[in-house]
């Protein structure tokens, strides 16, 4: 086992933590109140490679291992969670998927526009009566011809009016049978496909997250990414997920870092009783435990990422119990991190002047979205009990 990053690696971070002091950190707190999309940042990142820098070099990418995003990301989110999250949509999510389980075309098409065209795509999953239960999910696509009909709609999909690209699971249905959950990909401006409620969110909210609704939406059979094919084609999805988790992970870790950081240079500095208030034991222990809590986090995301499992097609998929594991620890002790960072600074973490407050909001959020805490540890305990268990109430 080797706890060394490379040369490589070190660059990365090197790169993305002055971009992030110059770039990212002075205009975080402007995406936050206008929720305004960071487009700028977006475009640096492209140009500087750090889009799809997880493709592999057969489609334009440069096939970076997991970790390397996984860096920049942790990094970037230091300064600018919005931002770190477009690195997150563009080397995971949807594109995680559509590289494991799509048609070469598909690959071509979705690498082509992350890497070209900075498009970000978005993954819609969850309905207004379907998240946890998201196997309740209502959306069909149903077959007719060689064409198939989305009907439904999702809600707080991340990036929805933006993204190009959209992967949603749907229902398929064929000769009015249901043929179980697959994925399909619908283009932003396919006739039928619009956008409803943008919601007002605490945090994070320079990426919209929207409602995406489709009335009669009509897509070629080659835009099929997962069929439908009993319960696999759901379960190939969600394995395709794992990546998200782990990046989501790495967002909350770099926040959280962030905010440590912040708050070990305010304790040297702010005095209490004529001393600064590092000189003072109680404190001192929170942030030793908390620089105990960032290290476990990274240690768990760094393994999700290092072991991921090599599929066809030059695919890295992190096993879901370690991504899991990874997402739900890293949410709890992110959330503490962030809150204890703040509490560090008084009444002035309280305020809007410092990034403090919205790195709080922000980082909360991690324990809900991509699947909540309690889903993950649903997820553990089938591992741990050797068995599933059934939550639906009988009938
Ligand atoms: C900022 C943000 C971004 C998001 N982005 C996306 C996106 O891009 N694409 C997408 O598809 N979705 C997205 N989501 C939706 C997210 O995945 C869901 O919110 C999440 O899966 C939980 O579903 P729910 O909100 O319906 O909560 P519910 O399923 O209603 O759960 C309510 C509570 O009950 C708990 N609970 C439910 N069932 C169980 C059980 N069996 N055991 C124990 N506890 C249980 C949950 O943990 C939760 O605390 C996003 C959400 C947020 C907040």
């Amino acid at each position: 086992m080797d706890f060394q990053l490379t040369a490589e690696q070190k660059r990365i971070v090197e790169t993305l933590d002055e971009l992030g002091r110059k770039e990212f950190a002075p205009k975080a707190a402007r995406w936050d109140e206008n929720h305004e999309y960071p487009w700028e940042n977006l475009h640096l990142l492209r140009e500087l490679g750090f889009l799809g820098m997880t493709i592999p070099e057969a489609y334009g990418g440069q096939g970076r291992p997991l970790l390397d995003a996984i860096l920049a990301i942790e990094t970037a989110a230091k300064y600018c969670g919005v931002t770190a999250r477009i690195l997150v949509e563009t080397n995971m999510g949807a594109l995680g998927c559509v590289m494991a389980y799509g048609t070469e075309e598909q690959r071509k098409l979705v690498a082509h526009r992350i890497l070209e065209e900075g498009d970000k795509p978005a993954i819609g999953m969850t309905e207004p009566e379907a998240g946890t239960a998201l196997t309740d999910l209502r959306a069909t696509a149903e077959k007719r011809g060689d064409r198939y009909v989305v009907n439904g709609m999702k809600c707080w999909i991340t990036g929805g009016t933006i993204s190009v690209t959209n992967l949603i699971f749907a229902r398929f249905i064929e000769d009015g049978q249901d043929r179980g959950i697959g994925g399909v990909l619908v283009d932003k401006g396919t006739p039928g496909f619009t956008f409803g409620t943008v919601e007002k969110a605490m945090g994070l909210r320079g990426i919209p997250e929207a409602e995406l609704i489709f009335e009669d939406c009509e897509i070629p059979a080659e835009n099929v990414v997962v069929q439908g094919e009993g319960s696999e084609g759901f379960k190939k999805l969600m394995y395709g997920y794992n990546g998200q988790r782990v990046g989501a992970s790495a967002v909350a870790l770099g926040l959280a870092q962030g905010a440590h950081d912040l708050a070990v240079a305010w304790m040297k500095k702010r005095e209490a009783f004529g001393r600064p208030i590092s000189d003072f034991q109680g404190l001192q222990w929170i942030m030793a435990e908390g620089e105990v809590h960032l290290n476990a986090a990274r240690l768990l995301i760094y393994r999700a990422a290092c072991n991921a499992r090599m599929l066809p097609n030059n695919v890295m998929l992190p096993y879901m119990d370690e991504a899991s594991m990874a997402k739900y620890y890293t949410g709890h002790v992110a959330l503490e991190v962030v809150s204890e960072s703040l509490q560090m600074h008084g009444a002035y973490g309280y305020s809007q002047s410092l990034p403090l407050e919205r790195m709080f909001r922000d980082v909360r959020m991690f324990q809900i979205g991509g699947g909540t805490s309690q889903a993950q540890l649903n997820m553990l305990a089938r591992s741990v009990f050797k068995r599933k268990f059934g939550f639906r109430k009988e009938a």
